[in-house]
């Protein structure tokens, strides 16, 4: 499986268990060169997921993809990597419940979805550079509901953003 984080092919399970009532497996896995943990979700019966691009063109999900947007999008917030790796998780889960086909705009918006809770700054971010949220009055629609559901400045986390409250993201 490859690192979430800077792609190396080799990592160590140092948990797994089951989940979906046995359906898939859940590992925890350990980067054998950052040292970074992530999470994977095997079905028992792995069904392909594929993502149609724009263009029409196919190619199988790749969280990889995912997770370099949004480390693009968390640059110095007080994101933690557990987060950013449970977001990924969890965009995976929700994709392969619609699959076996998705669109890259499925892919992004429950990026998006999920990221609202997390941190607006990312938000923005990542919706800025989402290519296919890029017309504007869908952005300006977005950005509006953002600003009014804006709350006061959040206490930041400590230089590596580790401790701030997760309460926002478990909704
Ligand atoms: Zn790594």
């Amino acid at each position: 499986m490859r690192c979430l984080w800077c792609g190396h092919p080799d990592d160590k399970v140092v948990d797994s268990r089951s989940a979906d009532g046995g359906a898939s497996v859940r590992r925890r896995r350990e980067c054998l060169r950052c040292g970074r943990r992530f999470t994977t979700f095997e079905r028992v019966e792995e069904v392909s997921l594929s993502v149609v691009k724009r263009d029409g063109s196919k190619e199988p999900f790749d969280r990889s993809k995912v997770a370099a947007g949004l480390i693009k999008a968390i640059k110095n917030r007080a994101v933690t990597d557990k987060q950013v790796s449970q977001l990924v998780e969890r965009v995976e889960e929700k994709l392969r419940r619609k699959g076996p086909v998705v669109t890259t705009q499925e892919v992004g918006l429950e990026v998006l979805t999920l990221l609202r809770r997390l941190d607006d700054v990312a938000y923005l971010r990542f919706a800025s550079v989402y290519k296919d949220f890029q017309a504007l009055t869908h952005f300006e629609r977005e950005l509006g509901i953002l600003l009014q559901k804006r709350e006061p400045v959040r206490q930041a986390g400590d230089r590596q953003g580790r401790r701030v409250p997760r309460a926002r993201a478990k909704r």
